[in-house]
C-alpha cells in the first residue's frame, strides 16, 4: 500500500505546527498572561491587614524609589495607568488646544488619546521597519520641509499651529532609534516624550528606555511585562518637572496636616498602595522574567529559521531588550490566514494595531506620508509570549 501524497501545507499550517512544537499544550493559549508567583500575595495582604490600601502608603514610596533605582531616572511618579502618565507629561510640557504633537501612527491608541486630552492634535509620523519606531530620517526631512521657527517656537507652515513635542513609542519593548530621535527633538527645539509603556526592563547602551527624553512613561497594565493590575509611571531626570508631576497627580494639594489647600487644577492620578505593593513584588522578579522571555524568543527564532517567508522582529544592536512580546513579519496576503489558522488551533495571536490615522476620530489629523506604517500593519503578527512558556 502506498500512502496518499500529503496535501501541500500552507504557510499558516506550517506556523501552527511550529507553535505546537514549542509551546505548552494549554488551549486556548493567551497572548500574554501575568506571572504572580513572588511576593504579590504577601505584600498586598499586608496592605489589607494594615488598612493601607488607598492613595498613600509605604509601598507607593518604595515602588517609586525601586523604579528610580532600576531605571536610573532621577524622579519617578507612579500613576493609575500609563495613559494618565502620558497625559501628565503632555500637560507639563505645556501642550494646549491648537497645538500639534508629533505622534507615531503605529502605537497603541492610548498614545494619541493622552495627548488629545490636553486639546492638542496628533500629527502622525511614519515608522521604519527594523524597530517599528518613528523613522528618524524621514522625520527630519519632513520637519525641514514643513516647519519654520517663530518666537522660538516650532511652527507647522501648512497649518500655522505650534508643534509642541515629539512622542515616540518603543514597540514591543524594543528601542526606537532613540539617539537619532533625541537629536531631532534637540535640533528642532521641542521636548521628547518616550512612550516606554511596553519597555520596562529594556536598556539601550546601558540606559533604561524612558530616561532619554524630557519625560518617559511606563505601564503596568495586566498585559505588560510586570503588572500592578492597572498602573503606570512617569520618569524624568528633571527634578523640577518631577516635583511638578508629583504635585499635579496628587490633586495639587499643598502639604498640610489638615487644610485642603490646592494651588492649581490637579489630577487624581495616584497609584493606590495596594497596586504599588504588587508592583514591588513584580519588580523583584523582573530580571528572571526577562531571562525566561529571552529563552522563548530563542525558541521561536530556532523554530522559524526554515520558513524563509517569515522574518522575526529582532532585538536591535546595543540593546538589552525585555523581549516582552514576540513578533513575526509575514507576507501581507497571508496575515489574515495565519491569524485565522492560529486562532482555530487555540493560539491567541494578534495583528499589529490598526494604524491610528485610519481611526475615524483622527481622520482629519495632520500627517506625513505613512506608507511604511500602512505596510507593516498588514505584516506583523504577535505570538504568545507569557513568562513560563518555556521551562
Ligand atoms: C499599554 C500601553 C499604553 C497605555 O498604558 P495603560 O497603562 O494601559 O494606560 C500606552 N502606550 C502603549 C504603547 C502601550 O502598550
Amino acid at each position: 500500500m502506498i500512502a496518499p501524497a500529503p496535501k501541500p501545507q500552507s504557510l499558516a499550517d506550517h506556523i501552527v505546527q511550529k507553535l505546537e512544537m514549542i509551546l505548552p499544550i494549554k488551549r486556548p493559549l493567551p497572548l500574554h498572561e501575568p506571572c504572580l508567583s513572588g511576593n504579590e500575595q504577601k505584600y498586598t495582604s499586608e496592605c489589607i491587614e494594615t488598612g493601607w490600601v488607598s492613595s498613600v502608603g509605604k509601598f507607593v514610596d518604595r515602588f517609586e524609589n525601586d523604579l528610580s533605582a532600576y531605571t536610573g531616572a532621577k524622579k519617578t511618579v507612579v500613576t493609575v495607568n500609563g495613559t494618565a502618565a502620558l497625559h501628565v507629561a503632555c500637560h507639563l510640557i505645556g501642550a494646549k488646544a491648537g497645538d500639534e504633537i508629533l505622534c507615531p501612527t503605529i502605537t497603541f491608541a492610548a498614545t494619541a488619546n493622552a495627548l488629545s486630552y490636553t486639546g492638542a492634535t496628533p500629527h502622525f509620523v511614519d515608522c521604519e521597519n527594523e524597530t517599528l519606531g518613528v523613522d528618524p530620517q524621514k522625520l527630519r526631512a519632513y520637519l525641514n520641509d514643513i516647519t519654520t521657527t517663530k518666537n522660538n517656537q516650532l511652527i507647522n507652515k501648512k497649518t500655522g499651529n505650534k508643534i509642541a513635542a515629539l512622542i515616540v513609542t518603543h514597540i514591543f519593548g524594543n528601542p526606537a532609534k532613540i539617539e537619532e530621535l533625541l537629536n531631532i527633538a534637540n535640533d528642532f527645539n521641542i521636548p521628547l516624550i518616550e512612550d516606554a509603556a511596553e519597555a520596562m526592563g529594556t536598556k539601550y547602551k546601558e540606559k533604561h528606555l524612558g530616561t532619554f527624553g524630557t519625560f518617559g512613561i511606563l505601564s503596568f497594565n495586566g498585559n505588560k511585562i510586570i503588572t500592578t493590575g492597572g498602573g503606570g509611571a512617569l520618569l524624568t531626570n528633571d527634578e523640577n518637572l518631577g516635583a511638578r508631576a508629583k504635585h499635579i497627580t496628587t490633586t495639587a494639594k499643598k502639604p498640610h496636616a489638615w487644610e485642603y489647600a490646592h494651588d492649581e487644577v490637579g489630577f487624581n492620578y495616584r497609584m493606590p498602595n495596594v497596586n504599588a505593593a504588587m508592583g514591588c513584588a513584580q519588580l523583584e522578579q523582573l530580571e528572571n522574567f526577562i531571562a525566561n522571555k529571552h529563552q522563548l524568543a530563542a525558541s521561536y527564532e530556532k523554530a522559524f529559521v526554515d520558513l524563509p517567508d517569515i522574518q522575526i522582529l529582532r532585538e536591535p544592536p546595543h540593546t538589552r531588550a525585555n523581549a516582552w512580546l514576540n513578533a513575526i513579519i509575514v507576507p501581507a496576503h497571508e496575515q489574515q490566514n495565519i491569524l485565522t489558522a492560529t486562532h482555530a488551533a487555540g493560539f491567541l495571536t494578534r495583528p499589529l494595531w490598526q494604524a491610528l490615522h485610519t481611526l475615524p476620530h483622527f481622520k482629519n489629523a495632520p500627517r506625513m506620508d505613512l506608507s511604511t506604517a500602512e505596510t507593516m500593519a498588514q505584516r506583523i503578527i504577535n505570538l504568545p509570549s507569557s513568562v513560563g512558556l518555556v521551562s
